[in-house]
């Protein structure tokens, strides 16, 4: 009985695939069944690995560190879970409408869940992220501030030890604490004089 439930599954999922020549090779390469949750998953995750950040589109989601993990639930149903990089950034929205769109283009209907603990941090920014920041011009964050123990909190702008993206040079001076985003500084390079963005430590 299950041997039957498998065979008519699987005619059904392979339809332009005759039964005989299934039949005649079967070690060569088999279509995936439509409802294995493992193969959705790898698919789901192949294609929400894909997606960009709005606001930066050099990093995927995953160079981020904003893509935490696909789920598919035994009845094909996929959960894409994100964490957002600051509790109010405007992208979540964004970052969440392009992942349902992207699945969706792929057949895959999904539903995106927002994580918020662990908190994001910018040490989960990729190598390959810190790479293409670099070579978009941005800075990439240092290492992050320590997490545990009491939180100082300082009115004066965060010192940080940066170098230009553009020519190397360690003498950059800080002309705003916030960017086009919340997550980014606005800094200048004396040497070369050439205005850049920093991604924060968060
Ligand atoms: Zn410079």
């Amino acid at each position: 009985m299950t041997a039957t439930t498998t065979a008519t599954t699987a005619t059904t999922a392979t339809t332009r695939v005759p039964r005989r020549a299934q039949a005649s090779h079967p070690s060569g390469p088999k279509p995936a069944p439509a409802a294995d949750p493992e193969t959705t998953r790898e698919q789901a995750l192949a294609v929400a690995r894909r997606v960009t950040d709005p606001e930066m589109p050099m990093l995927t989601l995953e160079d981020l560190g904003v893509l935490r993990g696909v789920a598919v639930s035994e009845d094909g149903a996929v959960t894409v879970t994100i964490t957002p990089t600051y509790s109010g950034c405007p992208a979540m929205a964004t970052m969440r409408d392009d992942l349902v769109r992207s699945l969706g283009e792929a057949g895959l209907a999904a539903t995106v869940r927002v994580a918020l603990s662990p908190a994001w941090s910018s040490d989960w920014i990729t190598d390959r992220g810190r790479r293409a920041l670099a070579d978009h011009g941005l800075s990439a964050p240092g290492p992050a501030p320590a997490r545990s123990g009491p939180v100082a909190l300082s009115l004066l702008p965060t010192r940080r030890s940066l170098h230009c993206p553009r020519c190397g040079s360690g003498d950059v001076e800080l002309t705003s604490e916030f960017g086009a985003t919340s997550c980014k500084a606005l800094y200048r390079c004396t040497s070369c004089l050439e205005p850049f963005e920093h991604v924060k430590e968060i």
